[in-house]
């Protein structure tokens, strides 16, 4: 089917992916103002009437791209917990991209069900989750919280004698959500969705690093959801899951786990301690383009409760054939999904257990090396560094936010801004395995510089 066009398109393509990789080096972290608006003035263009060439297409993508990018897939970008992109696992997905397969059933790909369920154990292997329990590969923790949720909302109000899939939430049971107070956004996103109500929670209060306080856990009666965070996006806290979640199962509530980042720490050496207890709770949700590297969007969500997925997820349709395999459809809220499984798959294959457990650690202890040099320089350490979130503040508010406005601007690295307990701070997430630590040398440096010019 490929025609000499077609190969030199292709090769090319790959050429130019390559001279980008190597280029993370020497690139700026953040794009020009001016790339970006190179990049819109030159999409702002009538839809053509008729075809381009494919070479064209692929120069204009990469030449005016590229310069817009932000440089994630390198060693020097700290924001919103991204990791980088494995290389296996970007060659992977340069053959997915080509095999195209839709990875929805075993019928529509057989390949794509092989690498999933495969995918999947070793998963459960490495996060030393129970092997019982059934999963779901989705497009982030979003989703993956999402899947386990509705999972949740299945059970506990099947428990009570409602079928929510059929009747819905009108008339039924009320069921009782718990979440802790520094919760992640996009679960309250997720629990609208739902029809649980973004704010009909009840909401349990942190202590001073953000974890849940177990203390002041109600006790719980009747259809009822508890949420945990294992990575607290600004501290990387973990709720203390060994103190709250074998009361709050006796309790009858299912008790779900947005470990969208910190669940790989159960993957760690020196670590998994933090992520203790965890392995008690009905449903996980974690984000394999986080700190497993791979490229977006990948998230995994794993339920306990394999018959709660199903029930929530399950579809039928007379071109349909029930398989007695695993089908996609029957677990995720997708019906064709690409094939991201491939990457997970390599990701666990190329790094091994020990590999991904050295790349956590590596992270962690990057953050704290970081960590003790800032503070050793004067720069105030707002959190605990257990992880690999280094909160920092550098003196009142606008200070704060120069030096941060200035770390993005010189391009020689980026993190990004937030709020912790009431101060304005600079939130530095080292989750690459690209990170060397001669990056970290650099970034140590650049921070300074920003901190001095402010
Ligand atoms: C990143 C994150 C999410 C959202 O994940 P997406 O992959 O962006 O959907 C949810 N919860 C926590 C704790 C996170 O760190």
């Amino acid at each position: 089917m490929t025609s000499p066009d077609t190969r030199s398109l292709l090769t090319d393509a790959a050429a130019r992916a390559i001279a980008y990789l190597e280029s993370l080096d020497t690139r700026p972290v953040y794009p020009a103002d001016d790339a970006v608006r190179r990049l819109r003035a030159a999409l702002d263009a009538p839809l053509p009437d008729g075809p381009a060439d494919d070479a064209d297409v692929v120069s204009f993508v990469d030449g005016l791209g590229a310069p817009a990018t932000v440089a994630n897939a390198g060693g020097r970008y700290f924001g919103f917990v991204t990791g980088g992109a494995l290389p296996a696992t970007v060659a992977v997905n340069w053959l997915a991209g080509a095999w195209d397969q839709n990875g929805f059933s075993v019928v529509s790909s057989p390949a794509v069900a092989a690498f999933e369920d495969a995918a999947l154990q070793w998963l459960k292997q490495v996060l030393h989750l129970p092997a019982e329990s059934a999963g779901a590969l989705v497009t982030g923790a979003t989703m993956a919280n999402f899947t386990s949720l509705a999972a949740a909302r299945h059970r506990v109000l099947a428990d009570a004698g409602w079928d929510v899939e059929r009747r819905g939430l009108f008339g039924a049971p009320e069921v009782t959500v718990i979440v802790g107070a520094e919760a992640h956004a996009t679960l309250f996103k997720v629990l609208g969705l739902l029809g649980l109500g973004r704010e009909r929670v009840v909401t349990v209060p942190a202590d001073d690093q953000g974890r849940m306080r177990a203390d002041a856990v109600p006790d719980i009666a009747g259809p009822a959801i508890l949420c945990l965070q294992a990575g607290n996006v600004n501290s990387g806290a973990f709720d203390p899951a060994a103190d709250i979640i074998p009361r709050a199962r006796r309790q009858g509530a299912w008790v779900h786990v947005d470990g969208a980042f910190g669940l790989w720490a159960r993957a760690s050496h020196t670590r998994a301690d933090l992520a203790a207890g965890y392995e008690g709770a009905d449903s996980w949700a974690g984000d394999c383009h986080k700190w497993l590297n791979v490229p977006y969007d990948s998230g995994v969500a794993i339920v306990r409760d394999g018959a709660a997925l199903q029930a929530a997820m399950s579809i039928s349709g007379a071109y349909l054939i029930a398989s007695r395999q695993r089908d996609a459809i029957d677990v995720t809220p997708d019906s064709s999904r690409r094939a991201r499984a491939l990457e997970v798959w390599a990701a666990l294959k190329s790094l091994g257990r020990s590999g991904l457990a050295d790349l956590v650690d590596r992270n962690c202890r990057q953050a704290a090396a970081l960590a003790g040099r800032l503070n050793d320089a004067g720069v105030e350490i707002l959190n605990d560094v257990v992880l690999n979130q280094v909160v920092a503040a550098f003196g009142d508010e606008e200070r704060t936010d120069r030096v941060i406005a200035n770390l993005q601007h010189a391009g020689e690295a980026w993190a990004g801004g937030t709020t912790w307990r009431g101060r304005k701070a600079m939130r530095i997430s080292v989750s690459s395995w690209a990170t060397t630590d001669a990056d970290l040398d650099r970034v140590f440096d650049a921070i300074l510089a920003a901190w001095r010019q402010a």
